[in-house]
């Protein structure tokens, strides 16, 4: 493969060193849990990569996979590290360091003509995160997981000391392992992928009214054998007959045509001032968010040209909206029930919900696509559903009994969502876990490499 490199005026960076900071801090989840570490901060990562224990990117992670398992633990810091090694505009092959954001490359290809071919629900996550959770999303079953199907090749920190370049060919067991591996088999400090060509920056989208959750499941795989991107919104309180009712969002990118030209304006982000009170997310507040937003969709269906940014990432139009959750945080419970458990396993999966009483303004369906190849990949054939959760005291409990459900029916759950999950829970739902562990065991023996969440469910 032939890279060339970009024009060094595009990307900045000139590195003076001076930039690097280490602060004992607390370092927060998406989903406002902390932990107390020592965390570097700096441009230049090969350096600071040596003496971490953990790798982190935007924390855009809702659980504790990119928190300290120790207040000594040092972590490092990625964001700075932000630069374009290399681009070939005729092959679409580019590499990148770790702690470029998709913001980022967004912000520079779209407008040129290429998108990164897999990208997760907000563009505020870097490169390293990507690889490391082998991000999905609404493009996953036609295009799988970013890591698993579209990374050529990654330079990683191992855990004594050496730089080495990975792929499918050189070093397979540390490469397989380090996609969807959470970072704990190294480092990834630079990757290297295949953006795709797209025929205007604009979407085509349709959007439609879902009545309840088995409708959903054909529309999902009809509709998906047609549209590249598809997503469903489902209203996770109602009941009965209309248990699962929702909102289904389709998509392409738009033809030169269909566009017209027309210019993509940056989008202006609000943000959220502040926490809300704990009593402002209750059954009662949330019944009725749910109620107007479904029936705020007047149309049936509706169809046109959309901004990417409202199609892919509308959670980004509200900076800090995690917020809304309270002090105390929240959870995001996402499982995927594997196809093999049959239609009635999702209608299943929302009555053990509802009954629970796990009240969620934000509930997500998708189909999940391939199985990922990396050896903790969460996507595997199925339908994947995905349900922010208020942490209140009955939330343990609520996981726990999902779990149950989960572990049944053979699905398993996304560690990057992940706080509450118990370690035998997790065993039980994962048979690939023996096989992570050991090649895990062969790059780090002597296990520095560790993040809260590794300690909570491999005991380190
Ligand atoms: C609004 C929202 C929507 C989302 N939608 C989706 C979605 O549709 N699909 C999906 O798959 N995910 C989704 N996510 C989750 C998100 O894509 C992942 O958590 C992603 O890993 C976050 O990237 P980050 O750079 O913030 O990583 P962090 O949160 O900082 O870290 C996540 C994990 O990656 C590891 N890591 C980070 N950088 C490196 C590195 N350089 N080397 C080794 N390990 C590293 C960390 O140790 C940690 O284990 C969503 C998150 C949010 C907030």
């Amino acid at each position: 493969m032939s890279l060339v490199s970009l024009n060094s005026s595009v990307e900045k960076n000139t590195d003076s060193g001076k930039q690097t900071r280490q602060v004992r801090e607390l370092v927060a989840s998406w989903g406002n849990q902390t932990r107390k570490g020592i965390v570097l901060r700096g441009e230049r990562l090969k350096e600071l990569s040596r003496e971490a224990v953990l790798a982190r990117g935007l924390g855009r992670s809702y659980g504790d996979s990119a928190l300290p398992a120790d207040e000594s633990d040092i972590l490092v810091e990625t964001m700075m590290a932000d630069r374009i090694l290399a681009f070939d505009p005729e092959s679409g092959h580019i590499r990148v360091e770790a702690g470029m954001s998709l913001f980022e490359l967004n912000r520079l290809f779209l407008r040129r003509g290429f998108f990164c071919p897999v990208s997760p629900g907000t563009q505020f996550v870097t490169f390293g995160g990507m690889v490391a959770s082998d991000v999905h999303g609404k493009m996953s079953h036609a295009s799988g997981c970013f890591g698993s199907h579209h990374v050529n090749s990654m330079l990683m920190r191992v855990a004594d000391g050496r730089l080495i370049e990975c792929n499918a060919d050189c070093e397979p067991d540390l490469f397989w392992a380090t996609i969807g591996g959470m970072g704990l088999t190294g480092h990834i400090l630079e990757v290297e992928f295949t953006l795709e060509r797209i025929t205007s920056p604009w979407i085509y989208s349709q959007s439609r009214r879902i009545a309840n959750i088995d409708s959903f499941m054909d529309h999902l795989l009809d509709d998906g054998a047609q549209w590249p991107h598809g997503v469903g919104w489902i209203d996770c309180v109602s009941q009965g007959r209309n248990m699962g009712r929702g909102l289904l969002d389709v998509g392409r990118w738009a033809s030169e045509d269909e566009a017209q030209g027309r210019s993509l304006p940056t989008k202006r982000r609000a943000s959220f001032p502040m926490y809300l009170p704990e009593w402002a997310l209750n059954r009662f507040t949330v019944k009725s968010f749910n109620t107007l937003y479904y029936w705020k969709h007047l149309q049936k269906k509706r169809e046109g040209i959309r901004h990417p940014d409202d199609f892919f990432y509308p959670l980004d139009a509200i900076l800090n909206w995690n917020k809304v959750y309270g002090r105390r945080g929240f959870t995001q419970y996402q499982c995927v029930l594997p196809s093999s458990a049959g239609r009635g396993a999702a209608r299943h999966f929302l009555s053990v919900l509802t009954a629970l009483g796990g009240a969620s303004p934000l509930c997500v369906i998708k189909d999940c696509g391939e199985e990922g190849k990396g050896m903790l990949s969460f996507p595997m054939k199925g339908i994947s559903i995905a349900l922010d959760l208020a942490i209140r005291d009955n939330t343990q409990q609520i996981v726990d009994r999902l779990n149950q459900v989960v572990i049944e029916l053979g699905g398993r759950i996304y560690l990057t969502k992940d706080t509450f999950t118990r370690a035998e829970d997790f065993r039980r739902m994962e048979p690939r876990l023996d096989a992570f562990l050991a090649v895990r065991e062969k790059w780090d023996p002597k296990g520095k490499f560790s993040s809260a969440q590794s300690k909570r469910l491999f005991g380190r």
